[in-house]
């Protein structure tokens, strides 16, 4: 069957009709001549590919990093979710299920602790890091498991140091898979994490702003093991979370051109219901508010996520590409939004997810408001 989305605006400004056949993009052309049955006429909205959140915690089994993957998927025009690290080997059996259930698609980064978030001091007993539990995870579940997940912060690792990334990666060059890695207090320190980190590794929370542990050095001038990183192919995911996004170390690595390659949300149950995430559209708006533009941001949870993800039929209008579309508008107002520092900056410009179409089938989104 043909499915045809009339008039859908691009991010570029221009209007195109969508054919969709098999679940995959026949073309996004303003000409097409193919016919089918009309699933939705877009006029009035802009359309871009299925929106992608490269960090999320979408294993509903331990709190407080919880939820379901629709509540923060596509019931907020994010058709896909990428969960960072809840789960670990002992619970990926039964997180893979849950993913099954979903309409929105669901991929891992796996826990390099095999208890993954049950507590979240997971790499406080490196015993807990068992390469042949992960190996057998990543051989069970070779399309889920997109990675593996390394929390480094000092509360997570209490008296471990850098230990477990140096194990972690020790396993991942065995599987050959990218690690996301989390910085926060030290130690370890920032410059220490980073020398463990390559060519498609992602760093997340890169604009957090804790204890002399951020990407800038006391005299303002950015890190330049972090410059080095991202020379070498390293990706900045903002992992914006409820501690973990600063307004003030955006603004300046904005100005002094560290651009972040993803804009992961680090949502779950409680950031989502109490903020300061609420959604990826709040997340999106505050990044036009940082003066970036449409085109920048959408960027940032499409093609960018898709590439980190080495799964380039998503993220992507290109024909034979997934068929997953977020249709949003851009409506001009006059909103707070606030950090995770409790910073707030004018939003003049609000982004809103008003439908999806995921795999081929169309999803109008409730209004929150
Ligand atoms: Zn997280």
């Amino acid at each position: 069957m043909v499915q045809i989305v009339k008039n859908a605006t691009l991010v570029n400004g221009t209007t195109v009709d969508i054919v969709i056949e098999n679940q995959r993009i026949v073309e996004a052309s303003e000409t097409t001549t193919i016919q089918g049955d009309v699933i939705v006429d877009a006029a009035g909205m802009y359309v871009s590919p299925g929106w992608i959140d490269l960090h999320t915690h979408a294993f509903p089994k331990y709190k407080p990093y919880c939820a379901m993957p629709d509540q923060i998927g596509y019931k907020t025009g994010v058709t896909t979710v990428v969960d960072a690290g809840s789960s670990g080997a002992d619970d990926v059996d039964e997180f893979y299920r849950i993913a099954q259930e979903a309409t929105t698609r669901v991929f891992a980064f796996l826990n390099i602790s095999r208890i993954g978030l049950m507590r979240q001091d997971e790499l406080s007993d490196l015993d807990n890091l068992s390469f042949a539990a992960i190996q057998q995870a990543v051989e069970e579940y070779p399309q889920f498991i997109v990675g593996l997940k390394a929390r480094m912060s000092a509360s997570v690792v209490c008296g471990n140091g850098i230990q477990p990334l140096s194990i972690a990666e020790t396993f991942r060059h065995k599987l050959e898979l990218p690690l996301m890695v989390h910085v926060g207090t030290a130690p370890p320190e920032l410059n220490e994490v980073l020398s463990y980190m390559k060519k498609g590794d992602i760093l997340t929370h890169c604009y957090h702003e804790k204890e002399n542990n951020h990407i800038f050095r006391e005299d303002g001038s950015v890190e330049p093991s972090l410059l080095a990183a991202i020379d070498r192919g390293v990706y900045l995911d903002v992992g914006h979370g409820s501690s973990s996004f600063s307004f003030g170390i955006a603004q300046k690595a904005k100005q002094q051109g560290v651009y972040f390659d993803s804009l992961g949300t680090d949502i779950y149950q409680n950031n989502q219901k109490n903020g300061p995430v609420y959604n990826m559209e709040t997340m999106l708006s505050k990044f036009l508010a940082l003066g970036y533009s449409l085109e920048e941001v959408i960027e940032a949870v499409t093609i960018k996520p898709a590439e980190i993800l080495r799964k380039p039929d998503l993220g992507s209008l290109q024909p034979g590409s997934i068929a997953d579309l977020t249709f949003f508008t851009v409506k001009e107002s006059s909103k707070k939004l606030t950090d995770s520092f409790g910073t707030s900056i004018d939003g003049e410009l609000l982004i809103k997810a008003e439908a999806v179409i995921i795999g081929g089938k169309y999803f109008e989104l409730e209004k929150s408001d």
